[in-house]
């Protein structure tokens, strides 16, 4: 799968889970309680914040949300598909 294949895959499920999760912890918190709730709202950040650490280019390990490597650098929800930083096609590699 390319790059740009996985950081699209991340980015659906991220959706997903966020659109998702309020109808889903209506259910489960009379169940389980509000400390559940919290948990798994945890866990989603943390998938959110590892994705965007490992989905990086191949070639230049720049992020594949990030417009460039710099200090200052606009960030996305949706990967790109060439490489902000080396311009590298992400959806071939
Ligand atoms: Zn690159």
């Amino acid at each position: 799968m390319s790059t740009y294949g996985k950081g699209r895959r991340f980015s659906l499920i991220l959706l997903a889970a966020t659109f998702a999760w309020p109808f889903v912890a209506m259910l489960l918190a009379p169940l389980f309680g509000n400390s559940v709730v919290f948990a798994v709202v945890a866990v989603l950040f943390a998938f959110g914040m590892t994705g965007l650490a490992v989905l990086r280019c191949p070639n230049c390990k720049t992020s594949i949300f990030a417009s460039s490597k710099n200090v200052v650098a606009t960030w996305t929800p949706w990967p790109r598909k060439v490489c902000g930083h080396c311009r590298l096609d992400l959806e071939a590699n």
